[in-house]
């Protein structure tokens, strides 16, 4: 899968594709994926990177959403919880269980959440993680060291699903190419093309690499574009009524100290009624999130400090050692897309169900939903497309197709388990010349022979996209990931044929952008 065949098939093209598909998150490549698979022909145009938006910025949670089952809503649960189970399935690699433990403090909690927690797994039924259970004091203690004692009555723990969403991505991109998609980054749609009835019949793109216009016809184009849905909608029709109600969730990192255990913890409630979690995730602790309005998207939003003040004071209630400022180790942020609701009073209280709106021009936009039900949403999407441009008939066939990476005991490759069957390519690339297999940073196992393996198969074409979305360096530890860059240049350089002044360009690019994921960097200033 490299970028120039990919460009080289989009340019070559001169019938209409049955799909196009605008925006490259979980939504449009698992349109992608779909839509391949049942044969139809699909070419799908990102903006920027792959997971750039949202799609790599989640709790990476793959869940039914305990929080939905409060709010009554059963059937997004179940949904939820079934796609858990088939992306288990499909992408072991990727996705695994983990504990989670909600702390108790009031005699009310246990049986309280024991219940509801019961019903949450028998509602998973054959696809179900594990039994919930009720558990003492001590043994809350066993499975959570650094919880705050004072008060701690027990806990009771239940089974979820965790994964690495800017993996599953890439590994999606790939299962789509190898169905036959086409599919580019660094592309965006500029505009639409209309038919003799003014019926949307395809897209203008640009190649930002070459700077090249692209056309590409389409029987029917699919916005996928999630907080960007309005601006792929303006473009058809400038009077479109917004759909998307922005918000925003920060999350905070910190180094594995805080929770040096495989167990995760879930406040069910915090004092602004919200989910919260602390979870184990790349031999760090990442704790969020928080759901603010926001007027407008943007593809590097920043956190208020009243969301970095939230988490950290929640945070301090529940860990013996209440974390600062000066242990955050990264600080990243994503978009809802959510959809509007003229009664909803916060957006915390807005459905996380998808929507698939058609507009009078026969835009399609999917949105809304979850990153584990992603496969779902295609489907549904795929189905519906299929009507409106009248392709033939056909089965979805993602319910049992693995994802690329597919291997039942990735965990054997170790710090490479992420990539799955992959990892053998990695590893024949260090066999091949040992100091690839050098970590680039004391603090983080990532290697060489991943930045030639994501510049030579996973269209990695810049240091951000290998330190923030084929590894998840600065996700993990914005600094180490500023220290990595210089070495990460001079082997993208060498593998993809760059000179020397790209080289300093891309490293000083990278600084600018990792200090937004510094806490000693720049915070977002309204309301600070
Ligand atoms: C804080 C937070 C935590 C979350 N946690 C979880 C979780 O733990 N589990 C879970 O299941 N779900 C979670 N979600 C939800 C999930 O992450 C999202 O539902 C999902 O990622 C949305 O994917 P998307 O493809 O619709 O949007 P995006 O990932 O934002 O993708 C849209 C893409 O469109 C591109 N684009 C925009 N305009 C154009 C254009 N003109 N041309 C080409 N491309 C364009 C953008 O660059 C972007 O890459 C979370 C969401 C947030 C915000």
């Amino acid at each position: 899968m490299t970028r120039e065949e990919m460009l080289a098939r989009a340019r070559g093209r001169r019938e209409p594709w049955d799909l196009v598909i605008v925006g490259g998150g979980a939504s449009g490549v698992g349109v992608a994926v779909d839509a391949a698979a049942r044969g139809y022909d699909v070419l799908l145009l990102e903006q920027h990177d792959f997971g750039k938006g949202t799609s790599s910025r989640s709790t990476k949670l793959v869940h039914g959403g305990v929080r939905y089952l409060e709010q009554g809503n059963v059937a997004l649960v179940l949904e939820a919880l079934k796609e858990r189970g088939l992306l288990r399935q499909n992408a072991p690699h990727l996705v695994s269980d983990l504990a989670f433990v909600v702390p108790n403090y009031e005699w009310w909690e246990a049986p309280f959440y024991g219940m509801g927690l019961k019903v949450y797994n028998l509602l998973a039924g054959k696809y179900g993680f594990g039994a919930s259970e009720i558990l003492s004091r001590d043994e809350t203690l066993a499975r959570l060291p650094t919880i705050r004692t004072e008060g701690l009555r027990g806990g009771v723990v239940y089974y979820d699903g965790q994964f690495d969403d800017a993996r599953l991505l890439v590994n999606l991109v790939t299962t789509a190419a190898e169905q036959g998609a086409v599919l580019l980054n660094y592309s965006p749609v500029t505009g639409v093309t209309r038919d003799a009835e003014g019926f949307v019949d395809g897209v203008v793109a640009r190649d930002l690499e070459t700077g090249e216009e692209l056309r590409a016809g389409a029987r029917l184009v699919i916005n996928c574009t999630g907080p960007f849905t309005d601006g792929v909608r303006r473009l058809a029709d400038p009077a479109a009524v917004p759909l998307i109600a922005p918000s925003q969730g920060a999350h905070l990192v910190f180094d594995r100290s805080f929770l040096p255990t495989d167990t995760a913890i879930m406040v069910p409630h915090t004092k602004d009624g919200r989910v919260m979690f602390a979870i184990p995730w790349h031999g760090h602790t990442l704790v969020g999130t928080t759901d603010t309005a926001i007027d407008s998207p943007g593809l590097e939003p920043r956190a208020f400090a009243q969301e970095v003040d939230f988490i950290l004071e929640t945070a301090g209630l529940y860990l013996h050692h209440a974390p600062t400022r000066a242990d955050v180790t990264s600080v990243f942020v994503g978009i809802r897309p959510l959809v509007r609701s003229g009664d909803a009073k916060s957006t915390a209280a807005l459905s996380r169900d998808h929507t698939i709106h058609i507009d009078a021009s026969g835009l399609l936009s999917l949105t809304g939903g979850k990153w584990t039900t992603y496969r779902n949403m295609a489907e549904d999407a795929v189905d519906q497309a299929a009507t409106l441009a009248r392709l033939p008939d056909r089965d979805c066939a993602t319910r049992t197709l693995n994802i690329h990476g597919f291997h039942p005991s990735a965990e054997r490759f170790g710090s490479l388990s992420v990539y799955g069957a992959d990892a053998l390519g990695i590893q024949e690339l260090i066999a091949a010349e040992p100091t690839l297999g050098e970590p680039l940073h004391t603090a983080l196992p990532c290697c060489g022979a991943e930045v030639i393996w994501a510049a030579r198969h996973e269209m990695a074409r810049s240091v951000e996209d290998v330190l923030a979305r084929r590894t998840r360096a600065l996700f993990l530890n914005a600094a180490a990931a500023i220290d990595m860059a210089p070495r990460v240049a001079d082997l993208m350089a060498r593998e993809l044929g760059r000179d020397a002044a790209w080289r300093s360009q891309q490293v000083h690019a990278f600084g600018a952008l990792a200090a937004g994921y510094r806490l000693d960097g720049a915070l977002n200033g309204r309301g600070q």
